[in-house]
């Protein structure tokens, strides 16, 4: 087998038993690997129903058939688990160089299941696995646990994955972090890490990626990268000014949402670009493991030292969602979350619904003794409220369960802008109805990077469409972007690779990879049955389309008050019937076992 290794390691922490599994080509053949060997893992071995944060549910760490291989932005893990957040599917996300090193030591996946007894870390060196204890590590940021770890084990090659303070205390949207900085942030995946008492995992691998035919493998990404920096976004927005290059761009068409999403201009949205971080605060890019892009950003930090980010979801998250002006509060908020391994899309969007929800009067002083108000603008709250959301202490308890539990308590959950309960990202869907539909239909909620329609909405990617434009067109674009990003992902790549690449890219690196002479449909087709499959996963776990595939209340019935999108809502009710009919399934959105069979995947029904 080619790119696959056709192996996993499976670790049960509640026995200490570790063992390497094999599979065979012709699975990878059906789900290509990373996100896609591991819903099938998942569906095939564990109850959808199981409790998130309970020793049954399996934590799947996978790097796919393209990481730790020289194609562009060839270094991506996903965490695949049952998020505590949601209660259904998550498949976050993240770069680095983890990924890359766990596929150095010759494993596609760490499937993790039970409980330790005490807190441990997994050590892989190769074919040597072992459970070591970490008690000396709980408790310890992400920096420090890293530091330790290294001076512990040595190693010049060392890449570890770690949680902070947030993931053990099961703060539902505590992230996995690698390389310091780099998170698979979204959905609590570092609050089911932390249930299971496991701190860290260190790797270190000596292993080459076996290539097909390496040396068309590398014709092929050579052109594939001249493609990507020629592009003006892969080549130039991103590497110049990172994502928060969108800053300007999203504010100017009206989309940035502001105040917990009550408008979508905000009238600071220059002074925290990313024009006005790289004039200000910009050392030099960071960029992931064979990544041609590089849209990490390696920042002065405003209280002394340097740091990594933000990036444009956190910059807005801790800035124009909370009224906030002050970039380097942002930065600072920004550092403290990878410090204390926390979301910073969910940080952001629990402390704005908190915020609304003092302004409409629900949530009053009394309610936060003396902590401080949760006023728009107030600095004081983002740094203050961070620290105790990750150890849980006082109203941070609170906080700590998410924005739409916050609502819900209070007897508002119309306050919390989420979609199946995770906070939702940086883009007004007012302003953008595909990417609104995207939100409602996506398999872990409230994300937008699994269906990224700001591209052909706002972008041009890869073509101009209008925002506002509903027909089927738009619903086909969404289809193609929610299978043709699960290939990415399955395959190990970033999404930003779209900015400059097309399906059929994506089918040649594979195909000159993995020795496959497949189509472009082909690729497309796994990608349909990894979407169609998670979506089975939720609905066995208790999805209810009706009342779970729809989007706060605020985009539904409330106009955008002002800019571009003034008196537009989002079109939901015209565009969802189509989408499942699209998809093949029946009219109140369950998978069909006609659909179901034509994927391969009707056992899983
Ligand atoms: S584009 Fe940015 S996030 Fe993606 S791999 Fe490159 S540096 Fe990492």
């Amino acid at each position: 087998m080619y790119g696959n290794w056709g192996k996993f390691l499976r670790v049960n922490l509640s026995t200490g038993e570790v063992k390497v599994e094999e599979y065979d080509e012709e699975l990878a053949k059906k789900w290509l690997g990373s996100r896609g060997l591991a819903i099938y893992l998942l569906l095939k071995e564990m109850d959808p129903k199981v409790d998130p944060l309970s020793p049954e549910n399996k934590l799947i760490i996978s790097p796919g058939p393209l990481s730790g291989t020289s194609a562009p932005t060839g270094g991506r893990y996903n965490v695949v688990t049952k998020s505590p957040a949601t209660g259904f599917i998550t498949m976050s996300n993240s770069g680095g160089y983890f990924g890359a090193e766990l596929k150095f030591a010759g494993y596609d996946a760490i499937v993790i299941e039970g409980k330790a007894e005490n807190p441990v870390y997994i050590y892989i060196k190769d074919e040597n696995v072992e459970i070591r204890d970490a008690s000396h590590l709980w408790g310890k940021l992400v920096s420090e646990t890293e530091e330790t770890l290294r001076k512990e084990i040595g190693g010049k090659k060392l890449r570890i994955a770690s949680i902070g303070p947030a993931g053990e205390n099961l703060v539902k949207f505590a992230a996995v972090m690698n390389d310091g900085h780099r998170a698979a942030a979204r959905a609590g995946v570092g609050a089911v890490m932390g249930s299971k008492n496991l701190k860290a995992i260190a790797v270190e691998g000596s292993k080459t990626v076996p290539i097909a035919d390496r040396h068309k493998f590398m014709l092929t990404i050579r052109e594939k990268i001249n493609k990507l920096r020629n592009d003006p976004v892969a080549g130039g927005g991103l590497p110049k000014y990172g994502t928060a290059v969108l800053v300007n761009i999203i504010n100017e068409n009206g989309l940035y949402p502001t105040r917990n999403f009550q408008t979508g201009v905000y009238e600071y949205a220059e002074e925290q670009s990313g024009e006005a971080m790289a004039a200000k605060y910009l050392i030099r890019n960071q960029p992931c493991y064979a990544c041609p892009i590089g849209c990490g950003r390696v920042n002065k930090l405003p209280t002394g030292g340097v740091t990594e980010g933000p990036e444009y979801e956190s910059t807005w998250a801790f800035g124009a969602n909370l009224g906030i002006n002050d970039l380097a509060s942002i930065i600072e908020a920004n550092h403290m979350c990878d410090e204390l391994g926390l979301d910073t899309i969910s940080t952001g969007g629990t402390l704005a619904t908190a915020m609304e929800l003092y302004e409409k009067g629900i949530l009053k002083d009394e309610d936060l003794g003396d902590a401080p108000p949760f006023r728009w603008g107030n600095t004081e709250v983002l740094h203050y409220y961070i620290e105790k959301i990750a150890r849980r202490e006082g109203f941070g308890d609170k906080l700590a369960e998410g924005g739409y539990r916050l609502a819900e308590s209070y007897g508002h959950p119309e306050y919390s802008m989420s979609v199946k309960k995770l906070e939702l990202p940086a883009y007004d869907p007012r302003g953008a109805e595909g990417h609104g539909l995207g939100y409602a239909t996506n398999n872990r909620g409230g994300c937008h990077i699994k269906n990224y329609m700001i591209s052909p909405e706002i972008l041009g990617y890869p073509y101009k469409m209008d925002p506002h434009d509903v027909s089927d067109d738009k619903i086909r674009m969404l289809l193609l972007f929610q299978d043709l990003t699960a290939i990415i992902d399955a395959a190990g790549l970033c999404v930003f690779t779209t900015f400059g690449l097309g399906p059929d890219d994506y089918r040649d690196m594979l195909n000159a990879a993995l020795g496959w002479d497949f189509s472009t449909e082909e690729y497309l087709k796994i990608g349909e049955r990894i979407w169609n499959a998670e979506r089975i996963f939720n609905l066995k776990a208790g999805l209810d389309p009706a009342k779970d595939d729809t989007l706060p209340k605020r985009f539904l019935e409330e106009p955008m008050p002002e800019g571009p999108n003034k008196g537009y809502v989002v079109r939901l009710k015209e565009m969802l019937p189509r989408y499942y009919r699209m998809r093949g399934w029946t009219e109140d959105g369950r998978v069909t076992k006609e659909k179901a069979e034509e994927l391969g995947i009707a056992e899983f029904l």
